[in-house]
């Protein structure tokens, strides 16, 4: 086929990507098959990282080119070759990542996946391919147990958008956990859990947040711009949560729990209200230990409370019936009717007038609490409770002063019954605690000796 056929038949098929994608996957194969890879120009190379069978063409494209690619490429490349099970080839990649800087500015990120073992056993679904790195063994099998009520929901809820093949990877790893949004692929961690129901529902809830992502992209009928990559996230990674908590049935009681996560960031005074629409990134990685996805959850139960179920659930695959718009911002302004900081604004006198939810049901969550200080200037926290917390997220402590401490986790696992957290050293007579569980909370003072 000459350029002008194959392109043509291209932009027929690629009407409805989903439908065809079948023919649109042989055409590249045939096409590559005929013309090798100089058919194809760098700019077209995404193309090619969209189907499983041309990922070798395009990891061939991308290091033909390796001095030119910008670090969203890489990563992509990155999770191609894992993929394709290229050990050695990831781990080069890996290393170019590195010494850009990737790891500092996103901790954790990639760790683990780079060198992910795939399992012989697995699940295989109508849309969703899952295999867990072989290391982590009936641990790893067991986050696969529930995928196929993922896929029961997913089918139900998204039928004719989702992607044709959803690729999983259950990682080995603590930290983030990133995607390759052209093969729909997941790469999940679980190294930061223990095996308990909580901890499963949580990962399925997950693997649906995750898809939810790859099927708003099939509504796009634009592209992000880079100056507003920021304000896609805070509405993306908030709104893709809000859908977790439909699979979970836990609509509401998620609600109390984000808007209670809501009220100590904001009523923190962390950042500006402003960043978490500008500055997205800068917010989520400089407080990692803190519930910035609950708190963009929270301004998602907002705009429900503002526009109503449907308005809200319609939000995405109403884009398409503003062919004239071509950027995020000029969506949003159009479908909510506001700019946006102007709602967030709206959000943030809400949250505060409530202290967070008004619907909180008090709860003696946490049953033992005891300090024990570590060294001049670290104290830790040994705590029982009775529903699993992870620190930062489920757990704030504030002084005297009522100024929010930053703690972490003194173990690697989050969501514990009995763990420890760890905190600075500070002069004050008292600490107040706040524990939020979905929609049980608890507050109390803490006399320092
Ligand atoms: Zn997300």
């Amino acid at each position: 086929m000459d350029k002008k056929e194959f392109w043509d038949r291209y932009d027929l098929l690629n009407k409805d990507f989903l439908k065809n994608y079948d023919e649109l996957e042989n055409l590249f194969v045939q096409q590559l098959h005929e013309g090798g890879l100089d058919f194809f120009e760098l700019s077209q190379i995404f193309l090619l990282g969209k189907f499983e069978s041309t990922l070798p063409a395009f990891c061939a494209l991308c290091e033909k080119n390796i001095q030119n690619l910008n670090e969203y490429v890489l990563i992509k490349l990155l999770f191609s070759y894992v993929h394709l099970n290229d050990h050695k080839s990831a781990t080069h990649i890996r290393q170019i990542l590195i010494d850009k800087g990737y790891d500092e500015r996103r901790p954790g990120v990639l760790n683990g996946i780079d060198d992910f073992q795939p399992s012989t056993n697995g699940f295989d679904g109508k849309h969703i391919t899952a295999k867990y790195d072989k290391r982590l063994g009936e641990f790893g099998e067991y986050f696969l147990s529930d995928l196929d009520k993922v896929e029961k929901f997913i089918t139900q809820k998204w039928e004719t958008v989702l992607p044709n093949r959803i690729f999983i990877k259950v990682i080995n790893g603590v930290g983030p956990s990133p995607f390759n949004s052209l093969l729909n692929e997941i790469f999940y961690k679980i190294g930061h859990f223990h095996k308990s129901k909580f901890t499963l529902d949580h990962f399925s809830g997950g693997i649906v947040h995750e898809i939810n992502h790859f099927v708003e992209n099939n509504y796009l009928t634009f592209s992000i711009k880079k100056a507003d990559v920021s304000s896609y996230k805070f509405i993306d990674e908030g709104y893709a949560e809000w859908t977790r908590t439909l699979y979970l049935k836990k609509h509401k009681e998620y609600k109390i729990y984000t808007d209670n996560c809501a009220y100590h960031m904001l009523g923190s005074n962390l950042f500006e209200l402003s960043n978490l629409k500008n500055k997205w990134f800068t917010v989520m990685f400089d407080f990692l230990n803190c519930p910035i996805l609950e708190t963009a959850t929270s301004f998602t139960y907002f705009l429900e409370d503002t526009f109503g179920y449907d308005e809200i659930n319609r939000f995405w695959e109403s884009i398409p019936n503003y062919p004239e718009i071509k950027t995020w911002t000029d969506y949003l302004k159009s479908y909510l009717g506001k700019d946006l900081i102007d709602l967030m604004k709206e959000w943030k006198n809400v949250i505060l007038k409530n202290k967070g939810s008004r619907e909180s049901t008090s709860e003696e969550i946490i049953t033992h609490f005891e300090l024990e200080q570590i060294g001049k200037d670290k104290m830790i926290f040994h705590y029982k409770s009775k529903y699993p917390l992870w620190a930062g997220h489920n757990i704030f402590i504030y002084d005297d002063k009522m100024k929010l401490q930053l703690i972490d986790k003194v173990e690697k696992y989050r969501f514990l019954k009995e763990g420890r957290l760890i905190m600075k050293l500070v002069k004050s007579e008292k600490l107040t605690v706040f524990v939020h569980f979905y929609q049980y909370s608890q507050k109390y003072e803490y006399k320092l000796l």
